[in-house]
């Protein structure tokens, strides 16, 4: 029988087309330098799963699909350098519906046994890798209005690496 090979699997939001086109426009007009991430893979991870069996993604759509959250507006007005070399927008604070959202869906996998990394969650949008020192700068503020997360896979490609979404769900209208 041949064996399947693993998924590399994460929730995230997915950057809208025209905000991210703001974004990379606006990356590119300034020098950050470094290799930039494609228009197509802007995204804020969530929850980063690592390598899972493909079987596992029908149980992964289940307990997503019992996250409730209220959408919410993003607002991204930092420029920061994360980890070693990794030029980053993110949100000076953190809206709680985004913090619910991470913790409702790391609670439920954590019940559903899968390990997540340790380090706290640190909402972020990679714009650019291997950057060697940020021009200082501030953005101005880019406003995201979310109403969605999915849940994607990740394939290394000899053009780059590649996201799929393999599942997407709406967040709430919040009752008037
Ligand atoms: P590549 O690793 O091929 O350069 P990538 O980092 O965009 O590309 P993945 O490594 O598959 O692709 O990661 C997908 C997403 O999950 C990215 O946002 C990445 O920053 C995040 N991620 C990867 N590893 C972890 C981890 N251990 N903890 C939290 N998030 C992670
Ligand atoms: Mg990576």
């Amino acid at each position: 029988m041949p064996t399947e090979l693993p998924l590399r699997l994460f929730f995230a939001l997915k950057c809208p087309s025209d905000l991210g086109e703001a974004v990379c426009n606006w990356r590119d007009s300034q020098e950050i330098g470094g290799r930039p991430v494609a228009l197509a893979n802007l995204h804020m991870t969530l929850a980063f799963l690592g390598n899972q069996p493909g079987a596992a993604v029908e149980g992964l759509e289940q307990l997503a699909a019992s996250v409730r959250v209220d959408v919410f507006t993003l607002r991204l007005d930092q420029l920061l350098m994360i980890g070693k070399d990794f030029a980053c927008l993110t949100p000076s604070h953190s809206p709680s519906p985004l913090n619910q959202l991470v913790e409702q869906l790391h609670a439920a996998l954590s019940t559903h046994g899968v390990v997540l990394d340790a380090r706290p969650f640190l909402p972020h949008v990679t714009l650019s890798r291997r950057v060697q020192a940020l021009p200082d700068l501030q953005p101005r503020p880019f406003q995201w209005s979310v109403d969605r997360f999915g849940l994607y896979r990740s394939d290394s490609t000899p053009r780059g690496v590649l996201y799929s979404e393999l599942a997407r769900w709406s967040l709430a209208n919040p009752r008037h």
